[in-house]
């Protein structure tokens, strides 16, 4: 129990006194591991109890604040251990008994006479007000006390008091050891408070105007770190050029032209505008030099797959090879099956590599991507982070880049041509989650990006409804008449069997613990779903079966198969179709728990299905009823637009909190709003680098500090996730 010599920003939180191996383990829940991490916990709200009213003011349910005496000595009313302690307080305006259960200790602590403060809600009990465990201080005037009360995100078993009382500890261990990251000129023109004060005044502020000070500071402290750290500290480097790929159209050989028609031919469909526009901006980004840095931004089902593999077609037309990065091996193989049809024809070789292929066939591909017979690869990243060489990359591709860490996309950008000498290759993201400009400069530095906004011409509009129950014969009823028709559907459930855990049910998770509390309905199963398909004699007509994470990989392609083939009718399925499964012909989908999902993961989840010319519908079944779930169900009735979506999530959530991050696989931010603040973040990197250009002892000083800061709050976390 002995607290270590000397505590730093990186010691472990448990080496702080008070904080054993159990409150260890809950603080890492909560993404709370060292020091640093504890003191950038930053409050989601604050209680102000600092407006003092009088007791001849009291209503019904109403908190207030009060200054008074003690007028009788606290008792225990009623002869059981758990009857409350009681006393009366009075401030001249009138009295009041406040009450207090499970808290013998009351009875030693005041006395009359006492001048104290006390905060609660009033409760009436006949005619007579009372207060029921309020908070109360000895206190002769507010001034004595922190009455801006911090309210942090909690999981069971840590309360805000506790982190209080160690944000506290570790403050004063740690003071002087805060790295300042922010210049001078910035600090004097936002008028920032110090580094150290920024810490003290979130957590302990004497008003709700100095812990919004302390905010902003660590606000600009947490986008400098992410803009400048990401550039500096993660960049791989490499040349800055590359070899231009594309020749203009008019200069094309009669045979390329002929297999770029071909390809076209093959579509099946004319490209929406926005998806041409994409592609030209793509085509003109290839005819250059300097290397391609891109974003594609769609909805989902806005057609991104067509464009990533028409710019594929048009590379390997030029004799150059690419390579597409699926976040899973269902979707490289699905992404492998549209681009085999594609390309048909076209003399185009495309190769597909994932973890479960054969040794012997892999060393097969290897070889084709070596020497160059093979011009373009679809696989897992996983795969194509190992020993593969190639001939003569050129372009590389990420699909729903947000499934990658931000480390993993950086060393795909260095190309392994065979030789040791390390060329810069084109890259292109595409994302199907809507990022403002100046944020996606932040993360992925200076890209360029296209937006695909029309939705492919004949497409119905999804339509969504609610049902507040998860289970019911409305809903296989509503199943089965689609069934009938000879469509498909998915059902989504947020775990896999009853023992297991409940999925990450992502960014929502802390909000919905909070407010369901105990009484959380249970979480809906995978298979638990499979087996009432089967009680109710739906599998007998209709063939279902459960797809999920942890499950073989040549199963899972299995069931993917016979899903796309139309042999299995209904697949039951945890999140991990949530990304870029295509299956025209699956016009329902069924959501349980659908409260345990974000705003974003609902949408990704709702694009899987309306992707044809048939009327889809979607259906949201939960059986929580707080107002918070309510409003998001009813969000996702309301709105089909996943931008329009993303901001009114923002809404919800308020600034401060995490949208957005964890999608794009960098830690959660924990004071800045990475959509809010996006302009903020631009100056303040502005700023920074305009003290590196004068460099000088201010520049080596801010460096050193980004440097230790940055390692810190995020490279350390990258790794892992
Ligand atoms: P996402 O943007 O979500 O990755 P996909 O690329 O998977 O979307 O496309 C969704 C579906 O729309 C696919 O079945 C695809 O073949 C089809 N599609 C793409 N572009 C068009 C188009 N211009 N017209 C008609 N259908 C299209
Ligand atoms: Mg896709």
């Amino acid at each position: 129990m002995s607290t270590p010599a000397k505590i730093t920003l990186r010691s472990p939180v448990t080496d702080l006194y008070g904080i054993g191996p159990e409150a260890g383990k809950k603080l890492a829940k909560l993404e709370i591991t060292t020091v640093f991490d504890l003191l950038t916990f930053i409050p989601r709200r604050y209680n102000d109890w600092s407006d003092i009213s009088r007791i001849d003011m009291c209503e019904e349910g109403k908190e207030i604040s009060f200054l008074g005496t003690v007028t009788t000595s606290p008792v225990r009313k009623g002869m059981k251990k758990q009857s409350p302690v009681s006393f009366y307080v009075s401030d001249g305006t009138g009295r009041i008994e406040l009450s207090y259960f499970n808290a013998p200790y009351i009875m030693n602590k005041f006395m009359i006479g006492d001048k104290i403060f006390v905060h609660g809600q009033v409760t009436y009990y006949g005619t007579r007000a009372q207060i029921v465990n309020p908070f109360c201080e000895k206190a002769a005037s507010a001034d004595e006390l922190k009455l801006v009360r911090p309210v942090y995100h909690l999981t069971a078993g840590i309360t805000s008091n506790m982190i209080s009382k160690w944000v506290g500890t570790a403050l004063k261990l740690v003071k002087g050891q805060i790295p300042d990251v922010i210049p001078a000129s910035l600090k004097d023109r936002e008028n920032l408070c110090g580094a150290y004060e920024a810490y003290q005044y979130v957590h302990f502020p004497d008003s709700i105007e100095q812990a919004a000070e302390g905010r902003r500071r660590i606000a600009y402290e947490e986008l400098i770190l992410l803009g400048i750290g990401m550039k500096y500290f993660m960049s791989v480097g490499g040349p800055e050029e590359v070899a231009p790929i594309v020749v203009p159209h008019g200069n094309l050989s009669s045979d390329a032209a002929s297999r770029w028609k071909t390809v076209v031919g093959n579509l099946g469909f004319k490209l929406t505008g926005d998806q041409k526009k994409a592609l030209s901006d793509i085509q003109q980004d290839l005819m250059v030099s300097k290397p391609m840095n891109r974003l594609v931004q769609g909805d989902v089902g806005s057609g991104k797959t067509a464009v990533a593999i028409l710019s594929m077609a048009m590379t390997a037309i030029m004799g150059k090879q690419s390579v597409l990065l699926a976040p899973t091996s269902v979707l490289a193989k699905q992404h492998y099956d549209s681009a085999c049809a594609l390309l048909e024809g076209s003399g185009i070789n495309v190769a597909l590599l994932l973890g479960k292929t054969k040794a012997s066939l892999k060393k097969e591909i290897k070889e084709q991507l070596r020497e160059g017979e093979a011009s373009i690869i679809i696989g897992t990243h996983a795969v194509l982070t190992d020993d593969v060489k190639f001939n003569d990359l050129s372009l590389v591709i990420a699909d729903e880049q947000h499934r990658f860490g931000v480390r993993q996309r950086e060393k795909l950008l260095i190309s392994r041509d065979g030789s040791d000498g390390v060329n810069a290759v084109h890259n292109l993201v595409m994302t199907a989650t809507p990022i403002p400009r100046t944020l996606a400069m932040v993360i992925y530095g200076d890209m360029a990006t296209s937006v695909i906004k029309e939705k492919p011409a004949g497409r119905k509009e999804i339509k969504t409804h609610f049902l507040p129950y998860t289970d019911g014969d409305d809903i296989y009823n509503v199943l089965i008449a689609k069934l009938r028709k000879g469509e498909q559907a998915y059902i989504v459930c947020p775990r896999i069997d009853d023992d297991s855990e409940v999925l990450a049910p992502d960014e929502y998770y802390f909000d919905d613990f909070f407010d369901i509390g105990e009484q959380t309905p249970e979480a809906v199963s995978v298979k638990t779903m499979k087996k009432r398909l089967d009680d109710h004699g739906i599998s007998d007509k209709y063939p279902s079966a459960v797809l999920y994470g942890s499950m073989k990989e040549t199963q899972k392609l299995e069931v993917m198969e016979k899903f796309l083939s139309g042999e299995i009718k209904v697949l039951i399925s945890t999140t991990v179709i949530e990304v870029g499964v295509n299956n025209p012909n699956a016009t329902m989908m069924v959501i349980m728990n659908a409260e345990r999902f974000g705003l974003s993961t609902l949408h990704q989840l709702r694009g899987r299905i309306g992707r044809g010319d048939k009327q889809s519908y979607c259906v949201l079944c939960s059986d929580n009823k707080t107002e918070r779930a309510l409003e998001r169900m009813k969000l996702m009735c309301e709105c089909s637009d996943g931008f329009e979506l993303a901001g009114k999530d923002l809404e919800l959530r308020g600034p401060g909190d995490f949208f957005g991050t964890r999608q794009h696989g960098i830690p959660t931010l924990r004071a800045a709003n990475l959509f809010t603040d996006a302009p903020l973040a631009k100056t303040a990197c502005d700023e920074v680098n305009k003290v590196f250009e004068q460099g000088g002892k201010e520049a080596s000083d801010l460096m050193d500090n980004i440097g230790v800061m940055f390692k810190l709050r995020f490279a350390e976390k990258m790794g892992t996730l």
